[in-house]
C-alpha cells in the first residue's frame, strides 16, 4: 500500500466506509494518517483487578470467566454481562446491544479500560473500551488512546484499528523533509511522528509529533511565500516611471494638503517612491489602523503615475467605498488638474479620459485596460483573494502594485502569509485624534445604553453640532445571512419605536440592492439619518465625520482586531467618541478593548487567546488549512522560515526536493516552478 493510494485500497474499507470517510475529508491513505485526534484518554495505568478503586480510570487485563447476553424485558435492547478475573480478584462489566461479544470474549484474555463505578457494593465497568489480547500491547486499552471527532458510522475504535493497520503496512514511507533540516531543528521523523500522533506512549510523544507536523505545515507555507516573492521579483515591469524629475511637484502637492503628514506617512511615501524608481514592479503592503491616513499616501503614488502621463487604478472592495474614494480623490486632485473617473456596476463617470480610475474589483476583468496602466492601488487588501490577485501575471509585464489594509497583522503572520510583499507600517495616528472611550456593556445595561445614546444624539441635534451612531450586528457566515437580517430588522423596528422614537433610524443589510444601499449611506452621510443599523461590516473604510458612537451587538462574536476596525469608524472628527461593546456574556477578552488602542496589540492578544483563525486574510492564503500548527507557535515559525530559506537557496527550483514540490502544489500554482 502506498501513502498516495485511495482509501479503498485499505483492506476492509469498501465503498460504504469510503463514503463516510469522505465526510471527514479522508480520500487517500495519507488523509487517514493525518486525521487528527480530537483528544486522548490515558488508559496507561494498568491495575490488578483486586486493587481497582471506584472513580479510577484504569486498564485491567484478565480472563473472561463468564459472559451472557439477554434481552431487557419489554425493550428491544440486549444487555451483556461479563465477569473478568485475574489472580487478585474479579470484576463485572456491562455492555448494551453487543451480543457478538459473547463469542468474541468467551475463554479469552481481554483488556478493559474505563472508569470504575460502584453498583451496590460491587465494582463494575459500564460500556468500557475492550479488546481481546492476542499479543502484548493493545490498541484500545492499557495505553494512551486517541479519540477522533465523531461522525456517523465511524467510531474512534474503528479508526484506531484502520490507522494502526495502515501504519504497519504502508510502503515507501519517505520523509520529504531533508535529513539535515530534521536534525537542525531536532524534529521527529515523519513516520514516527504519525505513529505517535495515533499511538503515543506518552504525553511527550504527542507534543513532539504535533511539533513535527506543525513544522511541516509552516515550512510549506514559508516555501510558498518565498517562492511567490522570488517570482514577483523576476517579473517585468510594464511601464517604467520617472520619479526624480517630479519631486518638486510631489512636494508641492504634499505642502498644499490641509494638514501636515505624520512621520510614518512620510516614511511610507519615501518607501513607495523608492519602489517606483525601480525597474521591477512594486509589490508593497501599506498597513495602518483605520484613520491612520493611508488614502493620501496612495494619492501621492497615483499622482506620480499621472505626472508620468500614465493611467492608474484604485480599487475598493465595495461600491460604497469606491464612490467615497472617488469623491476624496476628486477633491485631492482638483488643484493639480488630475482627472478621476469612477466605474462600478451601477455608475460610470469620466471613465474614458480619466488619469485615475476608481472602481470595484470588477475592474480586474478588463484586461485591455489593465495593459495600459502603470500602477494599481488595492484598498482593504484582505478582501481580495489570491485568485483575484493572480490577475497580475500579464505577459506584457506587470504594473506597480500597492495594497492597503487596516487589518492589523502580527509580524510573524505577515512574514508567513504575506512574505511576498514588502511592508510599510503606519503606527502613528494624525495629531489631535481623541481616544474613543470604549466600554463592554453587559446585558443588564443594554436598555440604559440605548437611552444614553438617544439622549446624546438628540442633544446634539438641539445644539446643531450633530452626532450620529452606528449599530452593527455581526454576520458571521454567509449561510446565516437571512437569520441575521431578520434579527437586525426586528431589532431595528423595536429600537425605532422604543428608545430611538424621536430619531431617524436607517437599516442597511447585505440583501439590499446596491442603489438602495447607496441611498441609505448617502442619507446617513447627509445627516438625514441619526442612527444607522447595519448587519454587516462590508462598509469598512466608510468615512462619516459626525459619527461619534459605535455600538457592536454580540461583540463576543468578533475578533478583537475586527472590533478595533469597527471602532475606527467613529472618532474621525476630533469630537469625543464612544464605542459600546454589547455582549450577553462576561468576556475578559473583550475587556482588552477598553484599555488597548493599538490594532497590532489587540491582534496579538487575540492570537494568544484564540489562535490566528480570526485574522482576516489568512483564509485566502491556505493558512486556514493549518491542522497542527498555530500562528502562536513563534518558535516553530522562525525555524520553518529559516529552513525554507536554506532549502530554496540551495535548490531554487526544488529539483532535488520533488516530494516537497509535490506537497506544495495545493498552496502554489506549480507552473511557477518549471523544471
Ligand atoms: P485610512 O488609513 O483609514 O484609509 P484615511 O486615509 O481615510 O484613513 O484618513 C482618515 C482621515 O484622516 C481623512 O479624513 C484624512 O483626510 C485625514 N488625514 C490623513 N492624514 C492626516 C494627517 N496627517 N493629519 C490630519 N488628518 C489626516
Ligand atoms: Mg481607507
Amino acid at each position: 500500500m502506498q501513502i498516495t493510494d485511495r482509501i479503498t485500497q485499505v483492506s476492509g474499507i469498501g465503498p460504504a466506509y469510503a463514503k463516510r470517510l469522505e465526510r471527514l475529508g479522508i480520500y487517500k491513505v495519507s488523509d487517514l494518517l493525518y486525521h487528527k485526534p480530537l483528544r486522548y484518554i490515558d488508559y496507561s495505568v494498568v491495575s490488578a483487578i483486586g486493587q481497582i478503586q471506584e472513580g479510577e480510570t484504569v486498564t485491567i487485563r484478565g480472563k473472561v470467566k463468564t459472559i451472557t447476553s439477554n434481552f431487557i424485558r419489554g425493550r428491544r435492547l440486549t444487555i451483556q454481562r461479563a465477569v473478568i478475573e485475574d489472580e487478585t480478584g474479579e470484576v463485572q462489566l456491562t455492555f448494551f446491544n453487543q451480543p457478538f461479544l459473547v463469542n468474541m470474549f468467551i475463554g479469552n484474555m481481554v483488556g478493559i479500560s474505563g472508569t470504575v463505578k460502584k453498583f451496590g457494593n460491587k465494582l463494575t465497568f459500564d460500556q468500557p473500551e475492550y479488546e481481546v489480547l492476542r499479543s502484548v500491547g493493545g490498541i484500545h486499552t492499557g495505553r494512551i488512546v486517541a479519540v477522533y471527532p465523531q461522525t456517523e458510522g465511524i467510531s474512534s475504535k474503528w479508526l484506531r484499528v484502520k490507522i494502526a493497520f495502515v501504519l504497519n503496512n504502508v510502503e515507501n514511507f519517505d520523509d520529504p523533509i531533508p535529513i539535515k533540516v530534521i536534525q537542525e531543528n531536532n524534529l521527529m521523523n515523519l513516520s514516527k511522528a504519525l505513529n505517535n500522533l495515533h499511538h503515543p506512549e506518552s504525553i511527550n510523544d504527542i507534543e513532539n509529533a504535533r511539533g513535527r507536523l506543525a513544522f511541516d505545515e509552516l515550512l510549506y507555507l514559508q516555501l510558498a511565500s518565498i517562492i511567490r516573492k522570488r517570482l514577483w521579483r523576476s517579473k517585468k515591469l510594464s511601464t517604467k516611471l520617472e520619479v526624480n524629475s517630479h519631486l518638486t511637484e510631489i512636494n508641492q502637492f504634499i505642502a498644499n494638503l490641509p494638514f501636515d503628514l505624520t512621520d510614518d506617512q512620510k516614511r511610507a511615501i519615501s518607501e513607495i517612491l523608492a519602489d517606483l524608481r525601480n525597474d521591477r514592479p512594486m509589490n508593497r503592503l501599506l498597513s495602518g489602523d483605520v484613520g491612520s491616513g493611508k488614502t493620501v499616501i496612495a494619492a501621492v503614488a497615483l499622482y506620480l503615475s499621472s505626472l508620468n502621463r500614465t493611467r492608474s487604478l484604485f480599487m475598493a472592495p465595495t461600491e460604497i467605498l469606491a464612490t467615497q474614494h472617488y469623491q476624496t480623490l476628486t477633491k485631492l486632485f482638483s488643484p493639480v488638474n488630475i482627472k478621476v473617473g469612477l466605474t462600478t456596476s451601477s455608475t460610470k463617470q469620466n471613465t474614458q479620459d480619466s488619469d485615475v480610475l476608481v472602481g470595484t474589483h470588477a475592474l480586474l476583468h478588463d484586461q485591455n485596460y489593465l495593459k495600459s496602466i502603470s500602477l494599481i492601488v488595492v484598498d482593504e487588501q484582505h478582501r481580495f483573494g489570491v485568485q483575484q490577485r493572480s490577475f497580475l501575471s500579464l505577459n506584457s509585464g506587470n504594473p506597480h502594485l500597492l495594497t492597503m489594509t487596516a487589518t492589523p497583522i502580527p509580524r510573524t503572520i505577515a512574514l508567513t502569509i504575506y512574505g511576498e510583499l514588502d511592508v510599510s507600517t503606519i503606527v502613528q495616528m494624525p495629531k489631535g485624534r481623541k481616544r474613543i472611550k470604549t466600554f463592554v456593556v453587559d446585558k443588564s445595561k443594554h436598555i440604559k445604553g440605548y437611552d444614553w445614546i438617544a439622549k446624546q444624539v438628540l442633544g446634539s441635534k438641539k445644539t446643531g453640532d450633530r452626532e450620529q451612531a452606528f449599530i452593527v450586528y455581526p454576520l458571521i457566515e454567509e449561510s446565516e445571512k437571512m437569520t441575521e437580517i431578520k434579527a437586525a430588522t426586528s431589532e431595528y423596528l423595536k429600537l425605532k419605536k422604543g428608545p430611538f422614537k424621536n430619531l431617524n433610524v436607517g437599516l442597511l443589510h447585505g440583501k439590499l440592492k446596491p442603489n438602495q444601499k447607496q441611498k441609505i449611506m448617502k442619507s446617513f452621510k447627509d445627516k438625514k439619518l441619526d442612527i444607522l443599523i447595519s448587519t454587516t461590516v462590508i462598509e469598512v473604510g466608510m468615512d462619516i465625520p459626525n459619527a461619534t458612537i459605535m455600538v457592536v451587538e454580540h461583540a463576543e462574536r468578533f475578533g478583537l482586531a475586527q472590533l478595533h476596525q469597527l471602532r475606527g469608524r467613529v472618532g474621525r472628527n476630533n469630537k469625543e467618541s464612544w464605542c459600546f461593546l454589547f455582549s450577553d456574556m462576561k468576556s475578559e477578552r473583550l475587556k482588552a478593548m477598553e484599555t488597548n488602542y493599538s490594532g497590532i496589540t489587540l491582534a496579538e492578544i487575540d492570537l494568544r487567546i484564540r489562535g490566528g483563525g480570526d485574522i482576516f486574510g489568512i483564509k485566502q492564503h491556505g493558512a486556514s488549512e493549518l491542522k497542527f500548527a498555530s500562528f502562536s507557535d513563534s518558535g516553530i515559525l522562525r525555524q520553518a522560515r529559516k529552513s525554507a530559506q536554506d532549502i530554496l537557496d540551495k535548490d531554487p527550483k526544488l529539483i532535488d526536493h520533488q516530494n516537497i514540490k509535490k506537497n506544495l502544489s495545493s498552496l502554489l500554482d506549480l507552473k511557477v516552478l518549471p523544471n
